[in-house]
């Protein structure tokens, strides 16, 4: 995938693969292009060139909507649940609209109910969803994503913000959406803890360009990767 803006060049020529059942990582500094790639996986922006695959079909240029019916999707960085509505009914929607489409309001409020329930925020269910805790704005995020029913899931940055104890309840969370559920999981990460005891394989990015690829061990050996992101001193 290569993709400009204007002058910008934020992705240049990036190939990854990710493998069905693994949590793949994708790290590098601000600016480095993590957001514009899962952009571009999920149909928010074009690439300038390239190709996106997902279950052997190439869904380039397809909208997020029909991407997200297929079972690719997203979380936000930036989250954007419906502020005013309930936590409810904000994951509500991902069973009326999402992959499923169900007709049925009861049964989409009750596995809403159940969703809620697995990511840990069911007590907090009629709550307004502007009133919630940043910890808590991330697990509806996580929530409402669930409930559109992925089968790949991008995670941007849900660790960001949190405490060391709600990440550690949150990287949980991840461990359990990927091994109970079974969704494939590829996530933006900055808390290197979180990437090293969670990911099974990490991509680098490094302006817009990939300078590595392998586990995380393999990758904070790379003496690239300490040089252009890590820092010196990084302990695994
Ligand atoms: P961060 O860790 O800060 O979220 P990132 O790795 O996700 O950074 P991007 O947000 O993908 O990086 O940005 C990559 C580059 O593309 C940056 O130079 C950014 O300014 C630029 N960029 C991203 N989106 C746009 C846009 N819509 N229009 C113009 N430039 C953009």
């Amino acid at each position: 995938i290569s993709k400009s803006f204007g002058g910008v060049q934020a992705l240049e020529l990036v190939e990854f693969t990710v493998e069905k059942g693994e949590i793949a990582g994708l790290i590098g500094a601000n600016g480095a292009g993590k957001t514009t790639l899962f952009s571009v996986i999920s149909g928010f922006h074009p690439p300038s060139f390239g190709k996106v695959r997902f279950k052997n079909q190439d869904i380039t240029g397809w909208k997020p909507h029909a991407i997200c019916r297929k079972g690719l999707v997203r979380t936000f960085q930036v989250v954007r649940p419906f502020p005013r509505m309930t936590v409810l009914r904000n994951v509500t929607i991902g069973k009326l609209y999402g992959r499923e489409r169900l007709k049925d309001e009861k049964r989409a409020e009750r596995e809403a109910h159940e969703i809620l329930e697995f990511v840990g925020l069911n007590h907090k269910a009629a709550y307004p969803a502007s009133g919630l805790t940043i910890a808590d704005r991330k697990r509806l995020e996580v929530a409402r994503s669930l409930a559109a029913g992925p089968e790949l899931l991008l995670l941007d940055e849900v660790l960001a913000g949190l405490t060391p104890a709600e990440t550690a309840e949150a990287m949980n969370l991840v461990r359990e959406i990927n091994q109970r559920l079974g969704i494939t999981i590829f996530m933006v990460e900055h808390v290197m803890k979180a990437v090293v005891g969670l990911c099974d394989r990490v991509m680098v990015l490094h302006y817009g360009c990939k300078i590595a690829e392998g586990t995380p061990r393999e990758i904070a050996a790379d003496p690239q990767v300490v040089e252009a992101y890590l820092g010196e001193d990084l302990e695994i």
